[in-house]
Formats: C-alpha cells, sequence, structure tokens
C-alpha cells in the first residue's frame, strides 16, 4: 500500500494548500481500494449493483435465423428481377414451433414474428406488402424487398461465447433482460460497500431535539444518507459527534472498524478551534488539502483506523458538503464499489446572465436547466450562491461548472452543466 507522501509524489502538480480539482481527483483515485468480495445475487436483487465477473454468452441469441416480420419467408432468388413476383405458400411456420418440410423453388411460408426460419429460405416480406393472386398464391410487388431483408441472425443480438456483458458495469434494466435471454439466474456482484458518516460540531442538533439558543439543525447527515443511498452503498449514520477529543476518537474508531470509508463533515477548516482535525492525525494517516475550489475549500483525506478505512473529511457547510462529495467523493466510492468509471453526461448551456470567477480555481453554482426555442439549453444561476444555502442546491437542477482557468462568463456565453438528473 503506498503512503500519501508516495501518491503525492506520482501526481503531477500536487500542492496540499492550493490543489487544483484535477489533482485532487488524480490524488483520490490512485488512493482509494477496491472492495474485493463477491456474492451471488438472484437476478432482480442484481440491479443497481456492480458486475464483479465478465458475464459469457453461453448460447447464440437469437439461437435461430428467425422472422422480424409478419409475412411470407422466401427466396430471394425466386423474386422476378424486374415486375411483380408470384410465389406459391407451402405452409405456415409458427414462433416457438419449428417449420420442418422442404420448401420447393417458387415457394414460400407464411410466418410469424419470432418463427424460426424454414430451411433454405433467406429473406421475408412483411404481409401487408403482399396481395392475394386468384390461383392462391402471394403477389409481391417490384422493389418491395432485398435479400436478407427482415430476417433476424442467429447469434446477432449476444454471440456464443462473446463477454456479454463485462465486470464493472452497474446493472441497468436493459441488462437484467440481457441476462434473462441468455438463463441466466444468478448474478455475481461486489458485495455493497458500507460508508460510515457522522458530523461534528458543538452548535448541531438532531431532529427531535430543541433547537438552543444559536444552534441549527444537522442538515449534513440527511444530504449525505441521500447521497450515499443513490449511490448503492449501505450508509451507516452515525449521528452528531461533540467537539470533544474523546467523543471524537471514540466515533472514528468505531466508525473505521465497520466501514470501507468514513465521511464526516465539519471541524476541518483551518483556523477551526475544534479538535477533529487532531483526532484525525491522531487515529490515522491524514492530508488537509486546501482545494482550488469553491465552495469546499477545505478537505481532509486519507486513510484512519487499524483496517485502514478511507478517511473523507468535508467541510461543514451544507453546500459545500454536497458539492465535494459530487466532484471528489462521489467518483472514489464508485471505484471503490468496483464500478468502472464513466465520465458524467455534461450539458452545454447558455448562461442568462454574466457570472463573475476569478481563474484559478473550479466554481460549482447552482443552476436551473430550461430547453430553448432553438433547441438548445439555457441555465439561470439560482439566486445567492453562499455554501450555507442549501435552498439554492434544492431549487436547481444542475451545477454549473466554471473550470479551473476560466474567467468571467458574459450573458449568453456557453457554459459546462453537470444536471442533477443522473448524478445522484
Ligand atoms: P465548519 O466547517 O465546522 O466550520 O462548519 C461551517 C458551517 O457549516 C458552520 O456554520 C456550521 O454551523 C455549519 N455546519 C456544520 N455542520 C453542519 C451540519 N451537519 N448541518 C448543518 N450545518 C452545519
Ligand atoms: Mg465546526
Amino acid at each position: 500500500m503506498p503512503s500519501l507522501d508516495d501518491i503525492a509524489a506520482q501526481v503531477a502538480g500536487y500542492d496540499p494548500d492550493a490543489l487544483p480539482v484535477a489533482q485532487a481527483q488524480a490524488f483520490i483515485a490512485r488512493l482509494v481500494p477496491q472492495v474485493q468480495a463477491v456474492e451471488s445475487l438472484a437476478l432482480r436483487s442484481a440491479l443497481g449493483r456492480v458486475l464483479a465477473r465478465d458475464i459469457v454468452s453461453p448460447i447464440d441469441v437469437p439461437s435461430h435465423d428467425n422472422s422480424a416480420m409478419d409475412g411470407y419467408a422466401l427466396r430471394a432468388a425466386d423474386l422476378a428481377a424486374d415486375g411483380d413476383s408470384l410465389i406459391g405458400v407451402a405452409g405456415t411456420a409458427f414462433a416457438g414451433a419449428q417449420f420442418r418440410s422442404a420448401v420447393a423453388a417458387g415457394h414460400g411460408v407464411r410466418i410469424m414474428t419470432g418463427a424460426v426460419m424454414p430451411a433454405g429460405l433467406d429473406t421475408v416480406v412483411p404481409q401487408e406488402f403482399t396481395r392475394a393472386a386468384p390461383d392462391g398464391r402471394i403477389c409481391i410487388p417490384a422493389g418491395t424487398v432485398a435479400a436478407g431483408d427482415n430476417r433476424r441472425l442467429a447469434g446477432e443480438d449476444l454471440a456464443r461465447g462473446a463477454v456479454a456483458l463485462a465486470a464493472g458495469r452497474t446493472i441497468t434494466p436493459a441488462d437484467l433482460g440481457l441476462l434473462a435471454s441468455l438463463g441466466q439466474a444468478e448474478v455475481p456482484v461486489f458485495r455493497r460497500l458500507r460508508v460510515a458518516f457522522f458530523s461534528t460540531g458543538d452548535e448541531l442538533r438532531s431532529i427531535g431535539e430543541p433547537l438552543d439558543a444559536g444552534c441549527v439543525y444537522d442538515s449534513n447527515r440527511y444530504t449525505l444518507w441521500g447521497m450515499l443511498q443513490r449511490l448503492g452503498v449501505d450508509p451507516i449514520d452515525m449521528g452528531v459527534v461533540r467537539d470533544d477529543p474523546a467523543a471524537l476518537r471514540q466515533a472514528f474508531t468505531q466508525a473505521a472498524a465497520s466501514a470501507d470509508a468514513v465521511i464526516t463533515s465539519g471541524g476541518v477548516s483551518v483556523g477551526e478551534a475544534d479538535h477533529t482535525r487532531q483526532v484525525m492525525k491522531e487515529l490515522g494517516e491524514v492530508l488537509f488539502w486546501k482545494i482550488a475550489m469553491r465552495p469546499g475549500r477545505p478537505m481532509a483525506i486519507g486513510r484512519i483506523g487499524t483496517r485502514a478505512a478511507m478517511l473523507f473529511g468535508l467541510p461543514g457547510n451544507p453546500v459545500a458538503v454536497m458539492v465535494t462529495f459530487y466532484a471528489l467523493v462521489r467518483d472514489a466510492l464508485l471505484a471503490m464499489s468496483g464500478a468502472t468509471p464513466q465520465p458524467l453526461p455534461l450539458l452545454r448551456a447558455v448562461s442568462t446572465v454574466a457570472l463573475r470567477k476569478k481563474p484559478g480555481r473550479t466554481e460549482y453554482q447552482r443552476g436551473i436547466v430550461t430547453p430553448m426555442a432553438d433547441g438548445r439549453w439555457q441555465v439561470q444561476v439560482t439566486g445567492a450562491q453562499g455554501s450555507g444555502i442549501l435552498r439554492s442546491m434544492s431549487q436547481a437542477n444542475g451545477m454549473v461548472v466554471l473550470l479551473h482557468g476560466q474567467g468571467t462568463v458574459a450573458a449568453g456565453d456557453l457554459v459546462d452543466v453537470i444536471p442533477f438528473q443522473g448524478l445522484v
């Protein structure tokens, strides 16, 4: 296991006191270990879980050439070079049954969608393009079909022996169907990641407690719970922990013993009078970063406890918690869960207003994205952007990302937006 200093040495441009978001992400990607334990789940229970092994198709899907339409199967060689074609009908092929008789030249077979193509026939003409001829044959107007039309080939969906789904994918509804089409009853997935979290700060009260003067209700444990739940990990809520060395020591030790990762909020900013930083240092190998981002400048990162659980010490401000989670923790937890990293979908949207911005840090502003008449997207930032104003996050449907090197944006300029749909 490389030390934090080893990792820092591998990240070009590493500066703990002014760390660009990209460098912080690169550091964390090198730091986090991946869960190894695999469990086998019944197909439906695997939805949203991370596939632990490649799934190799044991069969061709479909298993035979078959018809994509209700119509008539025939030989393309029997179609007239020009003018209408007249084809005799030798019988009917139904889905789920095989048409076994030989079909003579100049003849075809009435066929249903999904029925196996009778031997020798290679093309299907949809029923609606045919007419009954007076002699019982069917008439196909010139130019209606070309050789091979409306025939599905054996193995065209999944070929036997090919990797149908690769390890590392998060199983979607389509994947469930795909696995079912292979007859797969059970699926190997990585065990769920366990993530313990708690809030620190003497001013915090939990729901149900009276709100004493100067206190606020703890909201971070709720946003964190929601984001972790959506991410598909097992959240372990450890409550509010007082700014007291013994209480913090106990909370960190217990969290690190039971979880793969520990997330805290509050107490990591410089000049803080509390004991959180001290106890983190005492129990783990921890770095304190000042990240070149807004919101969310201070952050602690490292390993804690005897099992070296990952530690993500987030700032206390409610918006900063969410933004640092999305920017830095989300991908780390997905990687720990065994998921192959996927780039987030990004919109390019027209900013309705000018946005003041200094180059040299990444800013995440909350915005509301709406479609424009011309088919493009526009984004309106949600008023006050203070990192304590959680309402801005709740109103927004996406985050405007003003990149590290970017300066002030003029009204009408295009900006990057990460939509919350698909984020978590
Ligand atoms: P800190 O990072 O501990 O200095 O906290 C920064 C600000 O965030 C302070 O105004 C705190 O009261 C507030 N804060 C910290 N933790 C929470 C929390 N769990 N819920 C709501 N506000 C919080
Ligand atoms: Mg505090």
